[in-house]
């Protein structure tokens, strides 16, 4: 198993936390190895997957928290016992970000593409975490999530400590009118992270658009840090929607505040 982490959001023990790759698992073909959602796969094997990333991090994988993500803007606070397990996708919330003060919790993203972000407040305490694809970061699921753990947790943003998890970048990240011009129009800003490419096409940084969003809220840039890896880049550490042309596996990220 290949796990990234930051120190700095581990709050010497106190969060667990990390951004799984594709190494370590018992899925084949496709979905090789490490698993942890989408459809395709044997179910078996994705439960085996998410059991052993859990059991790696020391996590009780059966209090695993997901969602059914959506690429949109709902952000779903967890309170004491979870909303419900992670077993059955027919009774998962739609939403796109997960926060909790709750201890022994863990919640999980599921991503391969879109960025995983990690949220903590060492202070309250309080984690939480995000999906951000092109259509999220678009809207502001970002800045939502952080507003909402203010609002219901207490969170203070100058307390806040982020980790951007590994996506598609620039090298790999082409999009069309249809997805820059409604950055452009909704960001003043967006020269810093979407550029004209080949034949009208733009390159879009999605981390660096996302890391800003954060350091406009007030959290301090030393405060968040950037795993920087291209997924589409690296097929044996990541599974990439776009290189595989959608038939591939999801990679999991996981927080939770320590029992
Ligand atoms: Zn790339």
């Amino acid at each position: 198993m290949e796990i990234f982490h930051f120190p700095a959001l581990a709050c010497a023990g106190r969060v667990i936390h990390g951004f799984a790759t594709r190494k370590g698992g018992v899925s084949e073909g496709a979905y090789a190895t490490l698993n942890c959602g989408g459809s395709g796969d044997m179910r078996e094997n994705v439960l085996s997957n998410r059991k052993d990333l859990c059991q790696a991090l020391g996590l009780d994988p059966h209090k695993l928290v997901c969602l059914h993500q959506v690429h949109g803007i709902e952000v779903v606070r967890v309170g004491p016992g979870g909303y419900t397990p992670s077993e059955r996708s027919a009774v998962l919330k739609e939403g796109d970000a997960l926060i909790t003060r709750e201890v022994d919790l863990p919640l999980a993203i599921m991503t391969a593409d879109c960025l995983p972000i990690i949220l903590v407040d060492p202070v309250s305490p309080a984690v939480g975490i995000v999906h951000a694809g092109w259509r999220g970061t678009l809207q502001g699921i970002l800045p939502r999530a952080v507003r909402e753990m203010e609002r219901t947790l207490g969170s203070l943003l100058p307390n806040l400590w982020a980790g951007i998890g590994p996506g598609i970048a620039p090298c790999c990240y082409e999009v069309g009118e249809e997805v820059a011009g409604p950055f452009r129009e909704r960001y003043p800003g967006w020269r810093a992270w979407l550029w004209p490419g080949r034949e009208g096409r733009y390159r879009l940084d999605l981390a660096r658009a996302n890391l800003l969003q954060l350091k406009e809220l007030g959290i301090p840039e030393q405060q968040i840090g950037l795993v920087g890896r291209c997924t589409c880049c690296h097929p044996s550490l990541f599974f990439s929607h776009r290189r595989e042309h959608g038939k591939t596996g999801r990679m999991m990220s996981l927080v939770a505040l320590s029992p």
